[in-house]
């Protein structure tokens, strides 16, 4: 069983914002970005373009949903999306709220935050994810 697969079981706590038969999406817990998430299958599948067709349509769809809800929470200019998966092998896209380039960087150091304030962007977004 992944660490993902243990979220969204609720054997390890996330601040979710979405949820649905297919996917769960949750703060990432060491953002690029204020509103940075992750998008996952509940299908354990490590590698993205290893998903079925229909998960992997499924997954940029309900990321498109997480994204405009993200849009609406988040002051930024647009979400960018990434997929990297080199260090937990469960599939997931990264949505980053961002103003400018740099804030897709991974190696840009990591913002913190406190637990309210992570419960409070992941409830913002939440509230607005349709
Ligand atoms: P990568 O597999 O390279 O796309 O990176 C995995 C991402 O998952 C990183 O950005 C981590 O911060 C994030 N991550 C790992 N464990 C957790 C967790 N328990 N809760 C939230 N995010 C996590």
């Amino acid at each position: 069983m992944t660490i993902f697969s243990k979220i969204i079981a609720g054997e390890i706590p996330s601040y979710k914002v979405a949820e649905d038969d297919a996917y769960y999406a949750f703060l990432d817990i060491n953002p690029v970005a204020k509103g940075h998430v992750l998008v996952v299958p509940k299908k354990e599948e490590d590698y993205l373009f290893d998903l079925d067709d229909g998960t992997l349509a499924g997954i940029a769809l309900f990321s498109k949903r997480v994204a405009t809800a993200i849009r609406k929470a988040i002051p930024c200019k647009r979400v960018g999306v990434t997929v990297i998966g080199l260090e937990v092998p469960h599939a997931h896209i990264h949505l980053i709220p961002i103003t400018k380039e740099a804030d897709m960087l991974f190696t840009h150091a990591k913002k913190k935050f406190e637990p309210e304030e992570f419960k409070a962007i992941a409830a913002a977004i939440a509230e607005n994810f349709e």
